[in-house]
């Protein structure tokens, strides 16, 4: 009798421990995640223009606490799915490369890309609502500039919104799991490029043909700044034909003011003013 409950018993115990686990690693991931690529893209927007962050930390702070209870929410569904994924053969993720043919996997990351826009996209678009915005969307706009470290700097609820999407993707859109590790790569470095204050991409990224048809920090900076418009993520499309979009705006005010700041910082006892002046030579 023991044995034959023991063996029904052990199974439904085991597996929500694994799915917990499954999902606590991720949420690990995404955090580690998160602090390295933020962090690597402050030190070289300190770097770059020195000064754009000065008197910045306690929204730093903040952005960073958001961010953080973020990655938690992110790791539940990826965690969730990534152990079904292992242990029971859900989604469509293969990783034995002739699944499909080659082409299909550049196919795959748009396809994941134009998704995740179009529904970034609409529940954005909500969230700029007067209720849903004040429940759900006010923490993200609190950073007035944004920085780097505001790439999750989500409430709870825009976090679930988020993290939701790309679990839900697998299980109906093919995809390399080398592909999928392509789009969870972009998806962070334009998440914390976006919001840096400055622009990283060369000029066909974000002006021009291409440019026209692509979300980089100087569309997003203009949507920081205005509130209205220029919702999407990382296209321009649902933006242009829903007549939402602002165009790109620059950042000449607050890099000029980075560069006061720093001179201002430079004349202090210790610093070298010169040597300030110089580093900040060169717009991006
Ligand atoms: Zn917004
Ligand atoms: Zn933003």
């Amino acid at each position: 009798m023991t044995t034959l409950f023991a063996i029904p018993l052990a199974i439904p115990v085991a597996v929500p421990i694994a799915i917990i686990v499954s999902a606590l690693a991720m949420s690990l991931i995404v955090g580690i995640r998160y602090l390295i690529v933020s962090g690597a893209f402050d030190v070289a927007t300190r770097a770059r223009h020195p000064g754009l962050y000065v008197g910045l930390t306690p929204q730093i702070r903040r952005e960073i606490a958001w961010s953080l209870a973020s990655a938690l929410i992110y790791g539940i569904p990826a965690g969730v799915v990534a152990w079904g994924w292992q242990n029971r053969g859900w989604t469509m993720i293969y990783a034995d490369s002739n699944t499909w043919p080659l082409w299909y996997a550049p196919v795959s990351v748009f396809l994941y890309l134009f998704a995740h826009d179009t529904w970034f996209y609409w529940t954005h678009r909500w969230m700029h609502t007067p209720r849903a915005f004040r429940i759900a969307h006010a923490v993200h706009h609190e950073s007035r500039p944004p920085t780097a470290w505001a790439a999750m700097a989500f409430h709870p609820i825009e976090a679930v919104t988020g993290a939701v999407i790309i679990p839900l993707l697998v299980f109906g859109i093919p995809i390399h799991v080398a592909a999928l590790g392509l789009v969870l790569t972009i998806m962070t470095v334009m998440g914390v490029t976006n919001h840096m204050g400055w622009e990283v991409f060369p000029a066909f990224m974000w002006k021009g043909r291409l440019g026209g048809w692509l979300i980089t920090a100087s569309h997003h900076q203009r949507h920081h700044e205005l509130y209205r418009g220029n919702y999407g993520l990382y296209f321009r499309f649902w933006d242009r034909i829903c007549g939402t979009d602002r165009g790109v705006g620059d950042f000449a005010k607050s890099h000029a003011r980075a560069a006061d700041a720093q001179a201002g910082a430079g004349k202090r006892p210790g610093r070298s003013g010169a040597a300030v002046a110089a580093r900040s030579g060169g717009d991006g």
